[in-house]
């Protein structure tokens, strides 16, 4: 445990300082402190009471038992799993981790069951942005000092007579960036429906590119798939303006044979070849998007003008002048998005920004106009905005954050599960060390043993407030410590 004098106690009230010094005091408080510590100081732990049970499948003997009743308050604390830094800093992190591992895998193979070779398939790091739906104030682009916003020496106004042009350089964090200059001009209406819509712009997407890879190869779809297949890991980001981006890695893959999963596709394509083909495949996207009402307007959707699409290579440097990309930069960026993006909306929500109050309030005001116009079970198809008003609060964005095609790379639950294993195996091991080849062997043996879980919910949260403040410092000291060590281990790596 890191030790006390470290923590930072201030601003804590005299009933949680009381906690605290009983939890201190208490003589099974290592014991505590080891369960906090095995949970990752998750912030929102959930508590169950029970016990499980290790039986010996041939005899039905009880090999060992594990019981709450033998903790500290008789509880044993699980992982919120939480995705989201404002909630959870330490499952957040870990979901980081996970997901840097899966995407890094798919890009980089070598690890998690995906061979090296994967590499060397053509690869693209895409990034599919939103139209303009009125101008904003820009931030300036990380690296540049000089970015003015919109200078127009001449002047330029809109029909409400509101300036267009504005010579400031806004920093990221700057309140007025990504504020439209009018919030008449800016349609927020079309912003809406097409964050609403993004999910089947994306879906549109990957129905349009294995087409246009068999136009380009003159061979028909099913010819071509048995040449060549797509596969993406793809994040959603909010950007300042509120409105979603989809960052993805596409790979081309040949067809699976016998146990390779992962063979290379045709010979006589390359990662600039797909790069110009998934420009191509987002430009021509589009979805006519039924009107809310019968009064209002349809829009026909796309995605923004601005495709970035860089080719990935293993030979890239950091700064490639030919645009390319290495495939470990792209893991680590991607993998950052998916954590930043609800976290900062959050943010962005709580401290009153009144173009994402205005967004917020227009997805309320369509949704509530959709129900009017539209009553459910009186027209067919049904409403697809009937359950628009639900997602007021991510800004009418439904979609995944995070998601993959089937054979990009190992999934979510079964790193989890592994990763629990490992943790179940450290709880029991007297020293916590855990012997990995052990416990690959006890894997294999497993049809010898059963474990029987008998365990029932209690509640979520620490047991006391106090006990919540202890974990949270304590958490935050520990993610000081292996941020430096991260960050150490980027430098080396990366060359
Ligand atoms: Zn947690
Ligand atoms: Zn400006
Ligand atoms: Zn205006």
């Amino acid at each position: 445990m890191t030790e006390l004098a470290e923590l930072d106690l201030s601003g804590i009230t005299a009933a949680q300082e009381r906690q605290i010094l009983d939890r201190l005091l208490r003589d099974d408080f290592d014991q505590w402190a080891e369960q906090a510590a095995r949970v990752g100081h998750c912030a929102h732990p959930i508590r169950l009471t029970g016990q499980q049970r290790t039986v010996e499948t041939a005899t039905g003997s009880v090999l060992s038992t594990f019981a709450s009743a033998s903790l500290p308050d008789e509880v044993l604390y699980v992982r919120c799993n939480n995705r989201r830094a404002s909630w959870c800093p330490s499952c957040s992190r870990t979901y980081q981790g996970d997901m840097w591992h899966l995407l890094k895998a798919g890009a980089a193979g070598g690890d998690k069951g995906v061979p090296e070779s994967v590499a060397s398939h053509p690869m693209v790091f895409a990034t599919l942005t939103a139209p303009s739906f009125g101008p904003v104030h820009a931030s300036k682009k990380p690296g540049s000092k000089t970015q003015r916003c919109r200078p127009r020496t001449r002047g330029e106004f809109c029909r409400h007579g509101k300036s267009l042009s504005c010579m400031d350089i806004h920093a990221e964090h700057d309140t007025l960036a990504r504020q439209p200059f009018c919030g008449d001009c800016y349609d927020y209406e079309a912003h809406v429906i097409w964050q609403w819509w993004a999910p089947e712009l994306w879906r549109r997407f990957t129905i349009a590119l294995p087409r246009l890879i068999a136009k380009r190869l003159c061979l028909t779809q099913s010819q071509a798939r048995r040449l060549a297949c797509v596969s993406f890991a793809k994040v959603g980001e909010y950007q300042a303006r509120g409105v979603i981006h989809f960052h993805a890695i596409i790979r081309l893959d040949g067809p699976p044979v016998d146990d390779d999963r992962y063979p290379a596709p045709l010979a006589d394509v390359d990662s600039a070849w797909l790069a110009d083909l998934v420009r191509q495949a987002v430009a021509s996207v589009q979805y006519q998007a039924p009107p809310v009402s019968r009064a209002a307007p349809g829009y026909l959707l796309r995605f923004g003008a601005q495709v970035d699409a860089r080719p990935v290579h293993h030979s890239a440097g950091r700064d490639d002048l030919s645009g390319a990309i290495h495939p470990e930069t792209v893991a680590a960026y991607i993998a950052k998005y998916s954590t930043k993006s609800a976290t900062d909306l959050d943010s962005g929500i709580r401290s009153a920004n009144p173009h994402l109050a205005r967004v917020r309030a227009t997805v309320l005001g369509l949704s509530e106009l959709a129900y009017r116009t539209y009553p459910p079970g009186l027209l067919e198809p049904p409403n697809p905005y009937l359950l628009l008003g639900k997602w007021a609060h991510m800004l009418a964005f439904r979609g995944h954050f995070a998601s993959k095609s089937r054979r990009y790379s190992t999934t979510m639950g079964r790193l989890r599960s592994a990763r629990r294993r490992f943790e179940h195996a450290k709880a029991f091991s007297p020293d916590g060390v855990v012997d990995v080849a052990a416990l690959d062997q006890d894997l294999a043996d497993d049809e010898t043993t059963l474990v029987v879980n008998d365990w029932q919910f209690v509640g979520t949260g620490w047991t006391t407030p106090g006990d919540a403040v202890l974990v949270a410092e304590t958490s935050a000291i520990t993610r000081e410590y292996a941020g430096v060590g991260r960050v150490q281990s980027q430098n080396t790596t990366t060359k």
